[in-house]
């Protein structure tokens, strides 16, 4: 039951149809004109191991030397590399084991000519010595070795500071943390880190056709599949979801929903003109409605603006649809807020049209496809309801608006999913 009144058609965004629409560009150009205000996007210190796949936020140098010692690295022995000279499986040359030298565990004399330390990978090089030859190479009586093979000066050995110098910058600012890198962190002592704060993205799915996520479709009710891969795409771009339940399609229920507090609010359905759509004009009431309306397909209804200190971005309810504008617009925000790049996380190939794209001009058209070998086959560009044409497409290709698209055999650029 909807008890409001009918729209007002002078006075409403809604029920009037978009007289004009948007460039892409110029609503990307928007984004990029409000990002600055969400710059200052803060950072927040987290345990090394939560730093994974985090964007770091300062510079990193080391204060300290790794290793910090001279260490073998091999199994076998310690001694002075010239007294190999002239060693042969033919020529054995004898050395008196001294000791024993283990990782953690140094020796503690300094090796005296005609002498040699059994040594393991890791350990201390003994003082006095200049090389390990590998075990493989030698033979041993009782306290006597024979070395079968000359060794040259810093053979096997690992220097001080190899992997890390005191005062090198390990790791710069902006970089987004791969695993090796925290075991890097870890080498030189690190057991916290400053990074980016996520954004904090808060999902409101609207529809009173909806159930939740997890719930089979019955009678004339379908199942949020947008709320679900709103979250995915988030976390994919280094935003921190957060979703409430369904929001029921009324002006109160979604002005409540809104004035919770987030860095970046993305509203699924009800972007558009319909009568039951009430984001924009909330928007334009409370905040502003900065893009309403988008020359592209699928997406056209799609929509943002600001509501007190948060980006708005309106998503339309067709999954298609809101997979699109999420990744033309919200994402670019999220991952920019997110000290990430602001382009797609998909990889470029190129490859040859099966057939022709047409495409309608005056719109960007956004072209699910399917990868053969190095064909490539257009599936489609209209049906933004039909979420599965996504699924069966490898990537897409987008037709820029002022193309008629693409002839058969022309090569067209592929973003994968
Ligand atoms: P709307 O943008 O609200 O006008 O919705 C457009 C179409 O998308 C309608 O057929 C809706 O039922 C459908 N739709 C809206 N939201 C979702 C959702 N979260 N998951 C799947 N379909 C949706
Ligand atoms: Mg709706």
């Amino acid at each position: 039951m909807n008890s409001q009144p009918p729209p007002d058609k002078t006075t409403d965004v809604r029920m009037r149809g978009f007289s004009s629409r948007s460039t892409v560009e110029a609503a990307v150009a928007w984004i990029d004109s409000v990002l600055p205000e969400f710059s200052s996007l803060r950072t927040e210190v987290v345990s090394l191991t939560d730093a994974a796949s985090r964007v770091l936020a300062v510079d990193v140098i080391s204060d300290v030397n790794v290793p910090g010692f001279t260490r073998s690295m091999m199994d076998g022995f310690a001694l002075r590399s010239e007294e190999t000279y002239g060693a042969t499986g033919y020529n054995p040359l004898p050395f008196q084991i001294a000791g024993t030298c283990l990782p953690g565990i140094p020796y503690s004399g300094t090796v005296t000519p005609g002498n040699a330390v059994r040594i393991m990978t890791g350990a201390p090089l003994p003082d006095g010595t200049d090389s390990v030859l590998p075990v493989e190479n030698t033979e041993t009586q009782g306290q006597t070795l024979f070395a079968m093979a000359e060794v040259s000066a810093g053979k096997h050995v690992g220097a001080v500071g190899e992997d890390v110098r005191i005062g090198a910058v390990v790791l710069s600012a902006g970089r987004l943390l791969r695993p090796q890198d925290i075991g890097v962190l870890s080498s030189i002592g690190c057991d916290t880190m400053t990074v980016v704060r996520r954004p904090l993205v808060r999902i409101l799915i609207t529809g009173n056709e909806l159930l939740p996520s997890g719930t089979p479709p019955r009678g004339y009710q379908i199942a949020d599949a947008n709320g679900p891969m709103l979250q995915s795409l988030v976390c994919r771009d280094g935003g921190r979801p957060v979703m409430p339940g369904l929001i029921p399609d009324d002006r109160e229920s979604l002005l409540a929903a809104l004035s919770e507090p987030a860095d970046i609010v993305l509203i699924s359905g009800g972007s558009s003109v319909g009568q039951e759509d009430h984001a924009p004009r909330i928007l334009a009431e409370h905040g502003t409605l900065a893009i309403h309306g988008i020359a592209m397909r699928p997406s056209s209804p799609a929509g943002m603006g600001q509501f007190r200190n948060q980006l708005v971005c309106l998503l339309p309810g067709n999954p298609v649809s809101c997979l699109c504008a999420y990744d033309f617009f919200a994402g670019r925000a999220i991952r920019a807020m997110g000290g990430r790049s602001k382009d797609w996380p998909y990889r470029k190939t190129q490859a040859t049209l099966s057939r022709k794209l047409v495409s309608t001009v005056g719109r960007v058209d956004y072209a699910r496809v399917k990868l053969d070998g190095d064909q490539v086959e257009p599936l489609a560009i209209s049906g933004a309801s039909v979420l599965t044409s996504t699924t069966q497409a490898d990537g897409f290709v987008i037709i820029p608006a002022d193309s008629e698209g693409y002839a058969a055999q022309s090569v067209v650029n592929i973003f994968l999913y």
